[in-house]
């Protein structure tokens, strides 16, 4: 299906003939690395000199994904012609500095900064990937193969937490359908490597995040933590907390979950909100200078901040958006 909005980027990066960065957001989740690699696999078909880059380590359970392997850990010295930011609102959201003549970003975050006629954000796409997918079947539908869309369905089945989340509509099926009948995903394949590959110290760290949990604001606003010293107890990585908050929005009654990371090597509190119900998350992330959307979103506070005042804060903030 043809789709003429995609039209100035597919034109952009068929002519274009510079080095490509493709760049992932930091703490890169399923979306930043499938979106990047199906554009990665499909720009190196296209005879384009592409690379992969992110600031930190692909997670283990995203490491099955061909080229996984090809990233370079940013920041690089190396200056590019063009850095395509996957999934994030802005070159910020890598965390790191990054040199280049021109930025442009394919992104589904609402907000966030705007570099050039061939963006492509879709704020109501469920996930990155979705964008993705319509950018190359516009270009070359016959150059998508399994490996590619495979990474597609990846960005698509983890934003959409493996297609139950609010933004999995009728939609998200199709593309699903169209990737596994056409193009020979195997979801379960997918869904083996990202859920079933748990290290054991994934779920002792679990285990004492779980005995963190408390409630707020009459059983509304759950609060979850981990402490760097519990990660370097157990050798555990930052990537090992991923979804952890959402076993503190599953308690019943339960319509914001807070998780709080704390990097001590980064010197922050990574702060992870989301919701069930009607709360927009993101506007709260806002106020603390992060983002994301109504269902998840993201921000940071020093960590010279003691931890409780930054629980303050949050609940502060949450309680004035009210009706909660
Ligand atoms: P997570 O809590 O999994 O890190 O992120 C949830 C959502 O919020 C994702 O869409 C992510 O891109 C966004 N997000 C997380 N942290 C930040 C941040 O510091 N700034 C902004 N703008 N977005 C963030
Ligand atoms: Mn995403």
């Amino acid at each position: 299906m043809l789709v003429k909005e995609y039209v100035p980027a597919v034109e952009f990066l068929k002519n274009f003939d510079g080095k490509i960065l493709l760049a992932s957001h930091e703490n890169p989740d399923g979306d930043t690395v499938g979106s990047a690699l199906a554009l990665y696999h499909f720009l190196k078909k296209k005879g384009k000199n592409v690379k992969l880059g992110c600031k930190d380590p692909i997670p283990y359970f995203l490491a099955f994904l061909p080229g996984a392997e090809d990233y370079i850990q940013l920041p690089t010295e190396e200056e590019f012609d063009l850095v395509v930011v996957v999934d994030a609102s802005s070159v910020d959201r890598l965390g790191v500095p990054v040199k280049a003549k021109q930025f442009m970003r394919i992104d589904h975050h609402k907000g966030g900064d705007f570099y050039c006629e061939c963006d492509l954000i879709e704020v109501d796409a469920p996930a990155t990937a979705k964008v993705v997918y319509y950018l190359l079947s516009n270009w070359d539908a016959d150059a998508i193969d399994e490996t590619i869309a495979t990474c597609i369905f990846t960005g698509l089945a983890t934003d959409t937490g493996f297609f139950i989340n609010p933004n999995t509509d009728g939609e998200v099926f199709q593309l699903a359908s169209l990737l596994v009948d056409k193009y020979g995903v195997n979801p379960h394949y997918v869904a083996e490597n990202i859920r079933e590959r748990n290290p054991l110290r994934r779920l002792k760290l679990l285990s004492k995040a779980l005995d963190s949990i408390r409630l707020e604001n009459h059983g509304k606003v759950a609060v979850m933590y981990v402490l760097q010293d519990w990660l370097d107890e157990l050798g555990a990585q930052y990537a090992d907390t991923e979804s952890f908050v959402n076993y503190a929005r599953s308690i019943d009654g339960v319509e914001v979950a807070i998780f709080i990371l704390e990097k001590a090597k980064e010197g922050v509190w990574k702060v992870s909100l989301r919701s069930k119900g009607n709360f927009d998350v993101s506007v709260v992330c806002e106020q603390f200078g992060g983002g994301g959307h109504k269902y998840a979103a993201g921000c940071k506070f020093p960590l010279e901040k003691p931890l409780e005042e930054v629980i303050n804060d949050l609940l502060k903030e949450i309680e004035k958006r009210n009706n909660l």
